[in-house]
């Protein structure tokens, strides 16, 4: 775990200082900044079920066990990296292995919204829902994974980290443009992937979670309602700034599939290995079997996200 995080933290800031030194001044980016308003110290979620006579079934904790696939790297061969990178890869074989298993085995694909949907107005979900997503817009993502998603006729969400799109190795704003014409969604991963629960300073935050935001609605043209906490790393505070800034859902840290209403914002994953069987483990995790709920709900951590 360890070293899959440093390992990925190295590339991060390797891409980071990418960024720093070559990225042009985009003329938006000034504006956004300037838009951006500190988090309101209480913020009123609007709609909020418990002051709502109308909706009171609302106000029971509903729950629901949907997986939520975390992918970073899909490869077209087997990796040849660190360790840890092998961790966060997949190949684009076995990639293709899992969504055939999700079809044959009768899992729906769903996405945020829909699960938001599901806690928030009690739109039913489908039987064995489950949500795909990638992590940090890396382009092997687009090349060795998106054609699997075609076939199967699968909605994934790609987080991305504004700051990297179109450097070399991320996936560019065409290639968004291409995803979002193919029926994925894009979410956000943040501006420059910092741990956001050791920022301090509310405008910064802010700029990281609702800026990301903005820079992608602006440049896209379409809603972007989901947020991943980069390193799956959140507070109290940085939940409440993503539920301020107007997202649906928010993922984070923590293995499993059992979700509450209350965790809309701070959703569990389930980080997706190399190996159907240990595939098969974690989004079976807690629906049939007792004996080994426990040790599939809570699969150990295949490095940082
Ligand atoms: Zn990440």
């Amino acid at each position: 775990m360890t070293r899959g995080r440093s390992t990925t933290i190295g590339r991060l800031r390797t891409a980071g200082l990418l960024v720093f030194v070559t990225l042009l001044p985009n003329p938006r980016l000034p504006l956004l900044a300037q838009q951006a308003t500190p988090i309101a110290a209480e913020a009123t979620p609007p709609n909020s079920p418990a002051t709502d006579p109308h909706q009171p079934a609302l106000l029971a904790k509903r729950t629901a066990k949907v997986p939520i696939l975390v992918y970073h790297h899909v490869s077209q061969t087997v990796s040849e990296g660190s360790p840890a990178l092998r961790r966060l890869t997949v190949t684009a074989d076995v990639f293709a292995q899992q969504m055939q298993y999700l079809q044959d085995n009768g899992y729906h694909v769903i996405t945020f919204s829909d699960l938001a949907d599901f806690f928030e107005n009690g739109k039913e979900l489908p039987s064995l829902p489950i949500i795909i997503s990638f992590d940090d817009g890396w382009e092997n993502q687009f090349d060795y994974a998106l054609p699997s998603l075609e076939k199967y006729h699968y909605s994934a969400t790609f987080f991305v980290v504004t700051n990297y799109i179109g450097r070399p190795g991320f996936i560019s704003w065409p290639q968004l443009q291409t995803l979002l014409t193919d029926g994925m969604k894009i979410g956000s991963h943040s501006r420059s992937h910092p741990r956001l629960n050791r920022i301090k300073d509310s405008a910064k935050l802010w700029d990281q979670i609702y800026n990301s935001k903005a820079i992608l609605e602006s440049q896209l043209e379409t809603p972007v309602e989901e947020f991943a906490y980069p390193y799956g790393l959140y507070n109290a505070k940085a939940a409440a700034a993503v539920k301020q800034a107007g997202y649906r859902a928010g993922r984070g840290c923590c293995s499993g599939i059992a979700h509450t209403s209350s965790d809309v914002f701070t959703l569990k994953a389930v980080m997706v290995p190399n190996d159907m069987e240990k595939f098969v483990e974690y989004i079976g995790a807690g629906g049939v079997r007792t004996a080994g709920t426990e040790h599939a709900a809570n699969p150990s951590q295949p490095g940082s996200r």
